[in-house]
């Protein structure tokens, strides 16, 4: 035990056994300052971020039918939307004046959305409201634009970033064993095809962030495998700009009462505390006040995180299985400076903007 402590306090790398180890055995306290050191030598600095957002989603309809999703219907469904694109355009100006710098747009896999759709979104936001940074489609999206496009993923991508856009959300990574994926979303693409979407898009120049949604189905050696995957590629392309843990919301979901439980905030600690110390080559890791409400938002600054994401001005996902948690700008700057960091307003590309 104390030589691999003595690993992690000397920077070097750990292993999954390690890391399987660590969640098994060291008390939720040692894995924070373990997190805390590990943190500290990435980013000495006392700063954490946010970002002042919006995320609206185009549509509500998917044909995907993820067993963890509160938000998608089916076509023809009461509920259903898909926004046009003027309003699209609407939501995000309005967005921009109220201080946002950033849009994280996503939506449903739409078979009747055309690529056209797309792409003119992304002219518009850059040519009608250039202030702000369109930060859109996870690689689930690219792959459903690919098939009813009748084209592959790569020129999807390509065809995006000649079209302007810059950064793509890590959205839909889930837990990337397929195994899981089979139980959670087996429509959805596998961990496979996610990885090959994402270093495409990092080949191409992109910079993305990479999620995790835990606390479903996955067990232990499922997160040490996602994080593997996830810190072998950042050493490849470098492209990640951050990594985001967040815990699944089991309202309203068909897997509403296959789980016994909402994921607390201990076990929600112990896995961020774990991605801190396993990701060895990640600036950023964000803290989520969004699914853990802000108390843990604030004690995930004590356990390796040094950003707390967006304030997410609209956001329909999880309000769909009746998520309570909203922030303004003053609530997410006293949470930060409560727990006693510095709030540096940034933008997508983790670049300061303002402090407070
Ligand atoms: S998570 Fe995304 S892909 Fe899955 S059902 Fe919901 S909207 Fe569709």
């Amino acid at each position: 035990m104390s030589e691999l402590f003595e690993k992690i306090i000397d920077n070097f790398r750990i292993s999954k056994d390690e890391a399987s180890y660590l969640l098994s055995n060291l008390s939720t306290l040692e894995l924070g300052q373990l997190a805390t050191k590990r943190k500290n030598m990435i980013d000495s600095s006392n700063n954490v971020s946010f970002v002042v957002d919006t995320n609206p989603n185009y549509t509500n309809i998917c044909d995907t039918e993820c067993l963890f999703c509160a938000f998608w219907r089916k076509k023809g469904h009461s509920d259903s939307y898909t926004l046009e694109i003027d309003k699209i355009i609407e939501i995000v100006k309005t967005s921009y004046h109220n201080g946002a710098t950033t849009v994280l747009l996503q939506g449903g896999h739409n078979p009747d959305i055309k690529l056209d759709y797309y792409l003119e979104i992304i002219n518009r936001v850059q040519k009608e409201i250039p202030g702000i940074h369109l930060h859109a489609f996870s690689a689930p999206e690219v792959a459903s634009i690919a098939k009813y496009s009748d084209l592959d993923t790569k020129k999807i991508l390509k065809l995006f970033w000649d079209s302007g856009l810059r950064t793509i959300p890590g959205g839909g990574a889930e837990v990337l064993t397929n195994n899981i994926r089979k139980k959670i979303s087996p429509l959805k693409i596998n961990a496979d095809e996610w990885m090959k979407i994402t270093e495409e898009a990092h080949q191409i120049g992109f910079k993305t962030t990479a999620t995790m949604m835990f606390g479903h189905a996955e067990k232990d050696e499922d997160i040490i495998e996602h994080l593997d995957k996830i810190r072998d590629l950042q050493d490849r392309t470098k492209n990640f700009l951050s990594f985001i843990p967040w815990t699944f919301k089991p309202e309203n979901t068909f897997m509403e009462n296959k789980i016994s439980a909402e994921i607390g905030g201990d076990r929600y600690l112990r896995v961020l505390g774990l991605c801190r110390i396993f990701l060895d080559n990640f600036k950023y890791i964000q803290g989520s006040w969004f699914t853990q409400g802000f108390k843990v938002g604030g004690v995930s600054l004590h356990y390796g995180a040094n950003d707390v994401g967006g304030t997410l001005l609209q956001e329909n996902v999880l309000k769909s299985a009746n998520n309570p948690y909203k922030a303004g700008i003053d609530e997410i700057v006293h949470v930060i400076k409560s727990e006693g960091f510095k709030p540096i307003q940034r933008d997508t590309f983790y670049n300061k903007i303002k402090d407070y």
